[in-house]
């Protein structure tokens, strides 16, 4: 998986808010984000291991340990479902 930190996140942040991708919910810090550029879906998903956030999606950018912005697109969608948890 790979560290997400402001750095390395900042590029696929502003991929994200031009493409703004489709999310759906899978299960719990697991989610399907649809390509901008073709139909593929992809999975990300997330961790947290002593306190570092952790990312990972199934594209080619990915697996080459860069932060795409399926993750971002995911990490939002989980930032804000932690939300509504704390919420309750
Ligand atoms: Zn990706």
């Amino acid at each position: 998986m790979i560290r997400l930190t402001t750095e390395n996140t900042q590029k696929a942040i502003e991929r994200c808010k031009q493409l703004k991708p489709t999310v759906r919910f899978i299960q719990d810090r697991v989610f399907a984000v649809a390509s901008a550029n073709n139909s593929n879906v992809y999975h990300v998903r997330f961790d947290v291991r002593n306190g570092e956030k952790l990312g990972q999606c199934e594209c080619k950018a990915s697996e080459r340990g860069l932060v795409c912005y399926h993750i971002v697109a995911g990490a939002t969608a989980n930032i804000y479902r932690q939300g509504l948890k704390l919420a309750k």
